[in-house]
């Protein structure tokens, strides 16, 4: 059942702040053809959940994290709307994490039998 157990809600990244497995961060940027690129972003910093939302129009963009370098770590989505592929910079330190109880993320590797 739920609402046994309250889940804190976090609001913002601070430096104490602790990210659990079932945390995730919500990422955006902007395609050159106007499209809003969104992703989820999961504690190891993977992307998935990757979409594009054009003139009302939603869709799925593909999202990779193709680099990780220190302090920064690069996205590409393949945006649905006109092909291009976006690379864009993120800072681990400014994702506000959150739990990911409203989002599905499911990661196969972490679902048990
Ligand atoms: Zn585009």
């Amino acid at each position: 059942m739920f609402g046994l157990y309250e889940k804190p809600r976090v609001s913002g990244h601070g430096p104490g702040q602790e990210v659990t497995q079932s945390m995730v961060a919500h990422i955006h940027s902007a395609c050159e053809c106007q499209a809003r690129l969104e992703a989820v972003v999961d504690r190891d910093l993977r992307a998935t959940l990757g979409t594009a939302t054009l003139r009302g129009q939603r869709d799925t963009a593909p999202a990779l994290r193709v680099l990780r370098t220190e302090g920064r770590f690069d996205v590409s989505w393949t945006c649905p709307f006109c092909g291009r592929v976006v690379l864009r910079s993120f800072s681990p330190s400014g994702l506000a994490w959150q739990e990911s109880s409203n989002t599905s993320v499911v990661d196969p590797a972490t679902v048990g039998p």
